[in-house]
């Protein structure tokens, strides 16, 4: 049994190509708690749970911290979410709704995290929202989908915060036989910590995130994504919020489905036609999905964005 459930490999016929392209598109927006986040939080509380964990413990007010909630109520463990007072009522909404214990706690997501921290005792798991290696198992299951599908691309496109994503898609394209196809991974403007890090030549930290991306607002990616991008083929773009919340807008008149701007990044470079994809045949999208975008809320962002 898993938590997540098998995602839709479908052909996009309305995304900007150029001749002889076929945009594919894994459609992770459609897990049931919004995001692929599911595949590897749902593999490390299955594991977690075996090891004899009897309370998950999350710090995250985004889609990690709902999946975590879905996969304790999907496994009959209990959840405590602690998030700082900056979350949104919508998102606190969507883990009450999960049955999970939320704390709101703090001005800072540090100072939430500080508190699930101090909280965890025996038989208590915490789950990292990008972090871990179950993690990236977990994730990985999406290419072994595609490749069961007979669909083989040649680039994947996938959208970065901490890098769990990036981890977990090149070990699936490792363990399927595919590690010469290279990841496109993108990251909005203000929220661009691996980019800069790739530049730089080090793991860099940023002072801020001033992206509307929030689920790519990680100050500092993992450090197995830096080794990852240094053993595989990887291309690193940077969108402008505003390109990525016209992209979830194009989205959702073409394939009729609301992602956050998070996700829009990485349709942001396919609306472009961007250059880095122009040699390659087969491009695989990550539709990574996200539940903090509604339709006001595109509207509001699209009034304020840059
Ligand atoms: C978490 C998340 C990301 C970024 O994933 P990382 O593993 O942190 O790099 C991108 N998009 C959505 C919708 C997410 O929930």
């Amino acid at each position: 049994m898993t938590l997540h459930i098998q995602t839709p490999l479908l052909e996009s016929r309305a995304l900007p190509r150029r001749d002889g392209q076929h945009i594919w598109m894994k459609m992770e927006a459609l897990q049931p708690p919004g995001s692929f986040k599911i595949r590897g939080i749902g593999y490390a509380c299955q594991l977690y749970q075996q090891r004899g964990a009897r309370r998950f413990i999350s710090s995250s007010g985004g889609n990690a911290g709902i999946a975590v909630a879905y996969a304790g109520r999907h496994l009959g463990v209990p959840v405590v979410v602690v998030v700082p007072e900056s979350t949104t009522e919508r998102a606190r909404q969507l883990i009450r709704q999960e049955s999970a214990e939320l704390i709101v706690h703090g001005s800072s997501w540090q100072e939430a995290n500080e508190l699930a921290q101090s909280m965890l005792g025996e038989g208590d798991a915490f789950l990292h929202p990008f972090d871990d290696p179950l993690l990236w198992q977990g994730h990985a299951s999406m290419i072994d989908e595609v490749a069961a599908s007979g669909v083989q691309p040649d680039a994947v496109v996938l959208s970065v915060g901490g890098g769990g994503l990036l981890c977990g898609v090149i070990e699936g394209l490792q363990r399927n036989g595919w590690s010469s196809v290279p990841v496109v991974a993108v990251e909005t403007r203000g929220a661009d910590s691996l980019h800069q890090s790739l530049q730089q030549g080090e793991r860099i930290t940023l002072p801020g995130i001033s992206s509307i991306a929030t689920s790519l607002g990680a100050r500092q990616v993992c450090e197995q994504s830096l080794a990852m991008a240094s053993r595989h083929p990887l291309q690193s773009l940077v969108v402008t919020d505003r390109q990525a919340l016209h992209a979830c807008e194009r989205f959702l008149d073409d394939h009729r489905l609301l992602v956050e701007p998070a996700c829009g990044a990485t349709l942001a470079v396919a609306y472009a036609q961007h250059e880095a994809l122009a040699g390659y045949r087969n491009i695989l999208l990550i539709v990574c999905g996200g539940v903090t975008a509604s339709y006001q809320q595109l509207q509001q962002w699209q009034a304020s964005a840059q």
